[in-house]
């Protein structure tokens, strides 16, 4: 069974998950609705992507030479799934005026509230929960990374008492020119908890996680200081195997491999060829991870522009019943040549 879908926005989040989509076998990109004719238009056409646009559009695409497939309702009716990956808030309005009264399914990303759909997701952390729903939400990238943390040693049987991290967050993704800060640590917010804990509380209601958060002149990644709290001991070393284990975690070693910061991170994962220097995976800095009898210590980087790519494909096979869990989170890496 192949699953025809529909991408509406293509910006960071959406360009990405285009390219994932098209690397399956069992999904099919039928298009994707811009709403303006640009450069990044003509890249997708380049890609042999089919662009959608609104009815009252369809000229300024025209006007450039760029060739549209058709509107957005052509594209809607041809399609079996939405992947939303418009700004915050946009999602939702896209749910009521057009994913409902068509009938649609749709996936959504993390800037929308949990209420949008029937469930938030994490691949590893509730993958279940996900199977058969119509509509589902693939949380931000800060919440997609602590749940993830949290689930590998959830899934490993260990027992997490509480979670406390400290989130240093990139101001801007390297294309926003118009956003910062660029020369100033903001308190994102300034109250606790930053939104973050209880969103990952959405995806894993069982475990207490407090979240502080500052936004900081960087567009690399962001930084997660994180302290975990175990209900009963936990060793270094079983630490370590846990991550290890765990797909969509790697560990970067300071000591021998000599990274030393966010931006070599970057650096590797473009010098190993990687499209666009994504890195899908947490990027769990191995000298961190430090156990004091139940409470674990480490930082992670998390690349913002491209770790929810994998989840979203994830979604779409638990929303149709393609696969179990284990099955779709290796065929995805695969697809992707994640590191596993
Ligand atoms: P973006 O601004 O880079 O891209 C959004 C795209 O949607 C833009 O190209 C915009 O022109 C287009 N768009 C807006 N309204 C549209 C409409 N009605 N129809 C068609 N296209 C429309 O945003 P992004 O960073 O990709 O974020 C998308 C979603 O992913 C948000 O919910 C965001 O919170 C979430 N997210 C973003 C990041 C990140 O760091 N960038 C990480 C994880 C999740």
């Amino acid at each position: 069974m192949v699953i025809r879908i529909g991408l509406m926005g293509y910006g960071t989040i959406g360009k990405r998950v285009a390219d994932a989509v098209m690397a399956m076998d069992d999904m099919e990109l039928v298009g994707v609705i811009k709403q303006t004719p640009d450069y990044e238009s003509e890249v997708a056409i380049n890609k042999g992507i089919r662009l959608y646009t609104y009815d009252d559009k369809i000229s300024k695409f025209e006007k450039l030479g760029i060739k549209v497939a058709g509107t957005v309702n052509d594209l809607i009716k041809s399609v079996d799934v939405m992947i939303d990956a418009t700004p915050d808030g946009v999602g939702a309005e896209n749910k009521v005026k057009i994913y409902e009264p068509m009938g649609l399914r749709a996936v959504f990303q993390g800037g929308e509230e949990a209420e949008v759909a029937d469930v938030s997701f994490n691949a590893l952390a509730n993958y279940d929960m996900a199977i058969g729903r119509r509509f589902v939400r693939v949380v931000s990238c800060n919440t997609t990374a602590l749940s993830r943390l949290i689930g590998a040693f959830l899934v490993h049987g260990y027992r997490i008492r509480r979670v406390r991290a400290y989130l240093v967050r990139r101001g801007a993704d390297p294309r926003e020119f118009k956003k910062g800060p660029i020369n100033d640590v903001v308190f994102n917010p300034a109250t606790v908890p930053s939104h973050h804990g209880p969103d990952v509380m959405t995806v894993i209601p069982t475990v207490d996680v407090v979240t502080m958060a500052v936004a900081v002149p960087t567009t690399m990644m962001h930084l997660h200081m994180v302290n975990m709290e175990f209900d009963g001991q936990i060793t270094r070393g079983e630490a370590v195997k846990v991550l290890e284990e765990t797909p969509r975690v790697l560990l970067f070693n300071t000591a021998f491999r000599k990274f030393d910061s966010l931006a070599q991170i970057i650096e590797w994962a473009r010098d190993i060829g990687r499209l666009r220097g994504d890195v899908m995976e947490n990027a769990v800095i191995e000298d961190s991870i430090t156990v004091f009898q139940n409470e674990l210590f480490l930082m992670q980087g998390v690349h913002q522009e491209s770790i929810v790519v994998p989840e979203n494909i994830d979604a779409v096979r638990a929303m149709f019943r393609l696969t179990d869990k284990w099955s779709s989170i290796r065929k995805t890496d695969s697809a992707l040549n994640l590191v596993t």
